[in-house]
């Protein structure tokens, strides 16, 4: 469980850093074409604000994709570099507080899902499963590269 222990913070900051298994993490998943199966990577730090808790970092979980495209698969990660959940203790948004300690998965959930790729490709400029016009100028373009080469090396001999 990713969870803060507000008798700690009361005394410092605190440096959450550790996995979440996916298990836990709990994302409820339909998409076929994403699949997580490795933990999620944590490094965050916490501090008390007035009657809040201030948590930032960085989040960082491995995916296993199918380009939406191609079929291919391919593993990425999808990264929060830039973190931040903002934690009431007090009034009509306080957050619910468990023997001391307030549960961080719910807005870790919450942010990845928002954060998920929708269409997974496995590059940009994937073109499917047919094979376009562009790739056959590439070939072509790559030929004639490999040709002036050649000349070079003709030249060079002279
Ligand atoms: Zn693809």
């Amino acid at each position: 469980m990713l969870s803060i222990n507000l008798r700690h913070l009361e005394e410092a900051e605190l440096a959450l850093r550790g996995e979440l298994p996916v298990a836990e993490l709990d994302l409820g998943l339909a998409d076929e074409l994403i699949r997580v199966e490795k933990p999620l990577r944590y490094d965050l730090k916490a501090e008390l604000l007035h009657e809040a808790v201030l948590v930032t970092g960085s989040l960082v979980l491995p995916l296993e994709c199918e380009c939406s495209r191609c079929l291919k698969k391919f593993p990425t990660r999808l990264h929060l570099k830039d973190w931040a959940v903002h934690l009431p203790l007090a009034g009509e948004d306080k957050v619910s507080v468990d023997n001391d300690c307030v549960d961080l998965t719910p807005f870790v959930r919450e942010d990845i899902l928002l954060n998920f790729p929708q269409h997974p490709l496995c590059k940009t400029e994937c073109a499917g499963l047919t094979k376009p016009e562009n790739d056959r100028k590439d070939e072509v373009a790559e030929s004639a590269a490999a040709n002036v080469w050649v000349e070079l090396d003709k030249l060079k001999l002279k």
